[in-house]
């Protein structure tokens, strides 16, 4: 599962089916119950432990541990007769990546004749990559004008040209570039953005400013390591989605500056009084920002793994029922509190991963083979912007318009058990680590998406599961109210704007979302046996199924956009 770093401008604008669909349940077969109790706890903790190991490394996009996890899929894969859906028949899809980062050769950054380090000193949150300036910098307070307010900073100030210099957080963990200041709420930005509020980002872009210098709050400060390490060094992308995604945009500035204690006490030395000291009044320094920036790239490879489970009709066989997890997590990072330093992803999505290679093997080890076939795509890049299912979509490996749905698992592992309220930081800093209120219980999961699309998938994906063991499905997140936009946030999201039905399955946010502490011990593997057994049941009913599920329903417009 991917975190929201940024508000999707698209809340709350689709509109999912509100008509309550009878369950009726599916019939299911000896033969089919049989098969899918091929999936067991004791594999699935198995394959996790590996997956999930403090030798993967946390399974960044790219990594060696990722390459690791992915080699581990296909030795797999190879061993029980699948056949590879991947390049040049292989069952890995390579997807070349971009690497743009500072060139230390050509980058100097120096204030008022002091030398400053880029990437230590100084770093660009949003801006063009390449480039030299020279400008003066103005003290803008927050930089908020507020005219129902009386709020302006900028008053006496002429700003074209220059950088304008403001208390704020950056864009890190979800947090406004510059908050709102206190006793200013949404009701007061009444009017015009830009003529009749602004902040400091927008007042920069309206009035023609060089770009915005955020200072070193207290905020900042004790995040410095985290800002370094997400913007200091270089910009990650994939190549022929050619769109850098890993760095979120504040605004529509051009540049966005975050700068360092050092350099924020610095640039006031002998100045009309310092910021950082309690200084308010805004003003225009003496000293000029002199910057540039050259950068040099390198390419990197990546993958998904994708094979083939032949189906047994002749002509059904064409088409396929896909089913897929994301392999990737978000690696180690040296600057997280405590010791433990690597993101394992147990849960997310270590789970979907283990549980979709059980099917596989659940499949490949059964009497009968099912009359589609079924694809089984594991995706990298999930955690980094849907890269690998966005890759798969728009360059796939196999004839996309032969897949008939797509059943995607993003975190199955955890569940909330009687007592299991732990206490956890409730507001940490920074980004949001969320407690277990919202965790699914033992015999329960969150479906997504299933009846956005095709109402022969819905009433396929519920039925499966009240005619076999009958979980508590909890479709909550389908409401188009709901502030959590979980449907943008894993990789069945790639495929449903590619007019694909899609259903996916997920457990809840839990303390150790995208913390160090996701680990396979804390893994709830009967649970996970439950629903990995379930959805195969429902995978076999889709692939035997006489007619493709009908998409009677499009995605709504708004939902085609990220
Ligand atoms: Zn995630």
């Amino acid at each position: 599962m991917k975190r929201t770093f940024f508000a999707f401008l698209l809340l709350a604008a689709f509109v999912v089916q509100s008509t309550v669909f009878a369950q009726t349940a599916v019939k299911v077969t000896p033969a089919e119950r049989k098969l899918a109790e091929g999936v067991t706890a004791k594999q699935l903790s198995d394959y996790l432990y590996f997956v999930a190991s403090d030798e993967m490394e946390g399974r960044d996009t790219p990594s060696r541990g990722l390459d690791t996890t992915a080699k581990f899929i296909g030795m797999n894969l190879s061993k029980w007769g699948f056949k590879p859906a991947g390049d040049n028949g292989t069952f890995y899809q390579k997807i070349a990546l971009k690497r743009d980062m500072p060139d230390p050769a050509a980058t100097s950054l120096e204030i008022g004749g002091q030398k400053f380090s880029y990437g230590e000193d100084l770093v660009r949150a949003s801006g063009n990559m390449t480039g030299k300036m020279t400008a003066k910098i103005v003290f803008a307070g927050n930089g908020w004008m507020v005219k129902s307010k009386n709020l302006n900073p900028y008053a006496g100030l002429d700003v074209k040209g220059k950088i304008i210099a403001v208390f704020g957080e950056g864009p890190m963990g979800g947090r406004n570039l510059v908050p709102m200041p206190a006793g200013i709420t949404q009701a007061d930005l009444t009017g015009t953005r830009g003529q009749d509020w602004a902040d400091a980002a927008t007042y920069a872009r309206e009035n023609g400013a060089a770009g915005v210098m955020v200072l070193a709050s207290k905020f900042l400060t004790s995040n410095w390591g985290m800002a370094t390490q997400m913007f200091g060094r270089s910009r990650m992308f994939v190549e022929k989605l050619a769109r850098p995604q890993s760095n979120p945009q504040p605004g529509n500035a051009s540049n966005v500056f975050l700068a360092s204690e050092k350099l924020s006490n610095a640039i006031f030395v002998g100045e009309a009084g310092n910021p950082l000291a309690g200084y308010t009044n805004s003003f225009e320094l003496t000293k000029e920002f002199n910057f540039s920036i050259g950068t040099k790239s390198e390419t990197a490879w990546t993958q998904n793994v994708v094979a083939i489970w032949e189906g047994s009709d002749p002509v059904l066989k064409n088409e396929m029922v896909a089913i897929g997890a994301h392999y990737d997590h978000v690696g180690v990072n040296q600057n997280a509190p405590g010791p433990d330093k690597i993101f394992n992803g147990a849960d997310d999505d270590g789970s979907g991963t283990v549980a979709v290679l059980s099917i596989a093997e659940a499949l490949a080890k059964a009497p009968k083979r099912p009359k589609r076939s079924v694809l089984f795509v594991w995706h990298c890049g999930e955690e980094k912007g849907l890269w690998g299912s966005e890759y798969f979509n728009k360059f796939p490996t196999v004839d996309i318009k032969q897949v008939v749905a797509q059943l995607n698992i993003d975190m199955i592992g955890r569940s909330k058990k009687p007592g299991y309220l732990a206490p956890c930081d409730t507001n940490p800093a920074p980004g949001r680590r969320p407690c277990n209120e919202s965790l699914s219980g033992e015999n329960e999961v969150y479906v997504i998406g299933k009846d956005m699309m095709s109402s022969t998938l819905g009433s396929i994906v519920s039925g499966a599961n009240s005619g076999y063991l009958n979980l508590k499905y909890d479709t909550r997140y389908d409401d188009p109210k709901d502030t959590n936009q979980f449907f943008f946030r894993s990789d069945h999201y790639n495929y449903a704007v590619n007019g694909i039905p899609v259903a996916f399955w997920f457990d809840g946010e839990h303390e150790d979302y995208h913390g160090a502490g996701d680990h396979p011990d804390k893994i709830d593997y009967a649970k996970m046996e439950k629903v990995s057994r379930t959805i195969l049941i429902t995978l076999l009913k889709l692939a035997d199924l006489k007619e493709r599920p009908k998409v009677d329903k499009q995605l709504p417009a708004e939902l085609t956009q990220r």
